[in-house]
């Protein structure tokens, strides 16, 4: 059996265990130096946008679409495996188009999904209006319905993945950052690296994923293999009504200008998010910051914009994250790191890392199983 260390245990890390947990031939240990989630997946607002995305082919589109078909199962597998119910949205994504020229754009993708296998269907302002009729529908020139994209508690599915994959066998180990490598010293051929180390014990190992998100710059670096990826900062908020927006039996994610309005059920909502880069800006720096209270207003007020009830909600909670972005290259980094012959990236997942966990966890599982 191999031996396999992943480093990070955010939906990534998670995912990618769970999935080697399924496989006869791995033995798997997982490292974080938190507890599981609480990086950027603790902020995210778990909104799966595959279909309804402009992607529609290459690397971008393949992972989405895989992700997509990996969840149907992937969802009530673990559920079944846990006991534990996974709060999750399958009653679509509506997003509003504000601008009649966007139109053509949309009919274009509508056409390509169609020939794909997928629906989405242009409404017009009448049908949004019967459909939702909690949404502003002043500026809005159609909107974009798409079925079969969803929405997933980051936390909850984050969870979930460790318990299955504890429950198939894998171990975790939490509270220990991983701080040295054995094998990591500057050599120009391959390298294999035997052991990872953290503060209170070495895991001598066959190969390593690293899903450490904003950690990833610091360990490759280590491995004198600098791969940047930076913080972007995004903030969300949870707000609740007293009464539940629209009819109760339609409640889709509704988008507007990139802001998410979420349902969660009982008159809650998450909104969100902003994208904010700081510019320049270190991890340390940008952990250090304080976040402008405005930028998040603003997002709340392109929310009431086009849904003027949430303005009597009462804001329960507000919250920050920093994305992982990799610098200089597309998101999400999914390959070996260079000059290693047994360690893979597994990180800068940016905007999309509970959407694409999934298609990434199968990705490593297959390049683990090549590695022979
Ligand atoms: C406000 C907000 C909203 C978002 N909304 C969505 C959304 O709707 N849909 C979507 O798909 N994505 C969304 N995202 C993006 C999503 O959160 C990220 O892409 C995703 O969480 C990345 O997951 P990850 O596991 O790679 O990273 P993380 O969750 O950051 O996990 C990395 C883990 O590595 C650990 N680690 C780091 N360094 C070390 C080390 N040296 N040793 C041990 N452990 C280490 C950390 O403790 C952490 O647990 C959102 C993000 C934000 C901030």
């Amino acid at each position: 059996m191999k031996q396999i260390t992943i480093i990070g245990c955010g939906v990534v890390g998670a995912a990618i265990a769970y999935e080697l947990s399924l496989s006869p031939g791995f033995r798997v240990t997982v490292i974080d130096q938190a507890a599981a989630g609480q990086g950027a997946t603790a902020a995210a607002l778990g909104v799966a946008m595959a279909v309804i995305s402009h992607k529609v082919k290459g690397r971008n589109w393949r992972l989405r679409e895989a992700s997509l078909h990996r969840y149907r199962s992937l969802i009530p597998e673990l559920e079944t495996l846990t006991g534990q119910a996974i709060q999750h949205n399958t009653q679509g994504i509506l997003s509003l188009c504000f601008d009649a020229e966007d139109l053509p754009r949309w009919r274009s993708l509508q056409d390509i999904r169609q020939r794909q296998g997928y629906r989405l269907e242009l409404w017009q302002p009448e049908v949004v209006c019967d459909r939702c009729p909690h949404l502003n529908l002043d500026r809005v020139a159609a909107a974009i319905y798409s079925p079969q994209d969803f929405q997933i508690n980051p936390t909850e599915l984050t969870q979930a993945l460790v318990a299955g994959a504890r429950a198939n066998g894998v171990e975790f180990h939490f509270g220990q950052p991983v701080v040295g490598f054995d094998g990591a010293d500057p050599a120009p051929d391959s390298r294999v690296c035997g052991a990872v180390h953290t503060a209170s014990q070495s895991l001598t190992t066959d190969a390593i994923v690293i899903s450490a998100g904003l950690g990833t710059l610091p360990l490759t670096q280590t491995l004198h293999q600098p791969v940047a990826v930076g913080p972007v900062l995004g903030q969300a908020l949870r707000i609740h009504l007293d009464t539940p927006l629209g009819q109760s039996d339609f409640q889709p994610v509704v988008n507007g200008n990139d802001i998410h309005l979420v349902p969660l059920g009982e008159g809650d909502y998450w909104v969100g998010a902003t994208v904010e880069f700081p510019p320049e800006t270190s991890l340390d720096e940008a952990l250090a910051m304080q976040p402008e209270a405005e930028r998040l207003e603003a997002v709340l007020a392109g929310a009431i914009a086009y849904c003027p009830a949430i303005a009597q909600g009462t804001v329960t909670q507000r919250w920050l994250g920093l994305r992982p972005r990799p610098q200089g290259q597309a998101a999400p980094v999914i390959q070996p790191l260079a000059g290693y012959s047994n360690i893979w990236l597994a990180t800068g997942h940016y905007r999309n890392g509970v959407l694409l966990a999934p298609a990434t966890a199968l990705a490593v599982r297959d390049a683990l199983e090549r590695l022979g």
